[in-house]
């Protein structure tokens, strides 16, 4: 017999495409996340849908990249420049995203605003339906039908009305914020009716679901249970899913000769010296001033340490064409140099700023030797740099300090130091504490996330979904 099925619709396919001439393509696998959480779910066929990163504005070209893509059982669709721009840089990433991190809506020029709100949400709502229609074109009897993330809330409402049949899954990778910020968003209750069309909601902790659930009873009226959200007798199933990352990959990619030969100069270069360690998005939601601002904190109320200590800060550049983020990237490179010519000598200084990404073995080598990791997200759906680190520190058992407002903290809280990320007093205390932690404790508290971490992994993470996904639509055939 064949496999089930499995349709994972995400805004972005997992490769990268580059166009070599008319007809031809070139295709990169991103290996990342999704990618390798699926190659868990061993009893599903998994076919990939989603926005190729480029615009193909002719038909020979979208033809060659349909073909290419098939090899690598991905299926396009086709977004053009301006849906692009008002769908995904504009109600995605300026409203749904700051939102969703509780930045609240885009405040300036507020009737301009309004009035793009509104075209905004517009193209939104087209670009799900476009999701939609290659979903509909593909879909054969019996698929499951996954959707990803805040890009798609409208997709489980157009893929039911094409086919009420269809068993409709719905994963938001973000937060989901209290229902008093979600009810400021002036397509509030639409878009919770779409999401409620699929069978199955998930998020990553239970604050999340338990936000998304009052937010239906409240805006919408609606019959909150244990199980989920009810209407006129109809229930869509709410639930917690944390998910995890392929931990044996880092723990593999550590047995590398280039690993451990980058691994050794890292620890050359900084010998004598403790390293912490911020590897971030360059994204407000994820407090990096204020992470470098406790930081100088500590090295003030702690001059013995200022020559012992180097924080290596990581800062991968993200939507630079939007005016907020370049200001906050200067904001951080005013900070940085500041501390470091208050407190650098002639030959060392307390902060390296990297303004760029680094490839998978060098970050793997980073996370190994580094005694102290920083995590001071303002907002963050998971973070999955603190299980990354928690991963390579089999033998060195650093430390991880961790924003109780990174979803992590709900996992990873029994071994992490946990901080409120706008208190820098307190921030910079745990760094002396941590810095300070005798060996035993260190390995205790180690022990508990990587415990954690290398049995909630990614794989299991998706297997779980569509098994829970399954078992929810027997239920609901079950009661009719
Ligand atoms: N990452 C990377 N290259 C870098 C820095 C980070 O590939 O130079 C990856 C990192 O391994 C992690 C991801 O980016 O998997 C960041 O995920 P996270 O959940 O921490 O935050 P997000 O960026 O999704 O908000």
């Amino acid at each position: 017999a064949s496999r089930e099925r499995l349709l994972v619709v995400a805004n972005r396919l997992p490769v990268s495409a580059v166009r070599r001439g008319v007809d031809s393509w070139h295709l990169e696998i991103s290996v990342g996340g999704l990618v390798s959480a699926l190659l868990g779910v061993k009893e599903f066929e998994t076919r990939w849908i989603g926005w190729a990163g480029v615009n193909v504005p002719d038909e020979i070209g979208q033809r060659a990249l349909i073909k290419a893509l098939a090899e690598k059982r991905c299926i396009p669709v086709f977004l053009d420049e301006e849906i692009v721009h008002q769908y995904y840089n504009g109600y995605c990433n300026n409203i749904l995203w700051p939102l969703f991190h509780y930045l609240g809506l885009p405040q300036e020029d507020r009737l301009a605003t309004t009035r793009s709100f509104q075209s905004q949400f517009d193209a939104y709502k087209k670009a799900n339906q476009m999701f939609a229609e290659v979903v509909k074109e593909h879909y054969v009897e019996g698929d499951v039908v996954w959707c990803h993330d805040y890009h798609l809330m409208f997709l489980p409402k157009c893929l039911k009305e094409r086919n009420r049949k269809m068993k409709v899954g719905w994963f938001l990778h973000t937060p989901f914020p209290s229902s008093e910020i979600h009810r400021t968003l002036p397509s509030r209750s639409e878009l919770l009716r779409s999401v409620l069309a699929a069978d199955l909601v998930g998020f990553h902790t239970y604050d999340y679901a338990r936000h998304f659930v009052s937010a239906c009873t409240r805006i919408l009226g609606l019959e909150g249970t244990p199980e989920g959200v009810e209407d006129q007798g109809r229930l869509t199933r709410v639930a917690a899913f944390p998910i995890g990352i392929d931990s044996d990959r880092f723990i593999r990619a550590l047995e590398l000769p280039q690993v451990q030969d980058h691994m050794k100069e890292l620890k050359e270069r900084f010998a004598g010296r403790k390293v912490m360690l911020g590897v971030d998005r360059l994204d407000m939601i994820k407090g990096i001033p204020q992470k470098i601002l406790a930081f100088e904190k500590f090295l003030e109320e702690n001059p013995n340490w200022r020559d012992k200590v180097v924080l290596l800060q990581i800062a991968v550049p993200t939507r630079t064409d939007v005016p907020e983020y370049q200001k906050l990237t200067s904001q951080v490179h005013e900070i940085v140099g500041r501390i470091n010519g208050r407190f650098g000598t002639l030959t060392a200084v307390p902060i390296h700023h990297l303004d760029r990404s680094l490839d998978f073995h060098a970050l793997c080598a980073l996370y190994a030797v580094t005694d102290v990791a920083l995590v001071t997200s303002l907002r963050d759906g998971m973070n999955l740099v603190s299980y990354e680190f928690v991963a390579c520190q089999a033998s060195k058992k650093g430390v991880l300090i961790l924003s109780e407002f990174a979803g992590a903290a709900q996992s990873l809280g029994a071994g992490a130091i946990l901080v409120n990320p706008w208190n820098v007093t307190e921030v910079a205390s745990s760094i002396g504490y941590a810095l300070n932690m005798p060996a035993d404790e260190r390995e205790k508290r180690h022990h508990h996330n990587f415990v954690h971490v290398t049995t909630h992994t990614s794989q299991e993470w998706a297997a779980t979904f569509v098994s829970e996904l399954n078992d929810t639509i027997v239920e609901a055939q079950l009661r009719t």
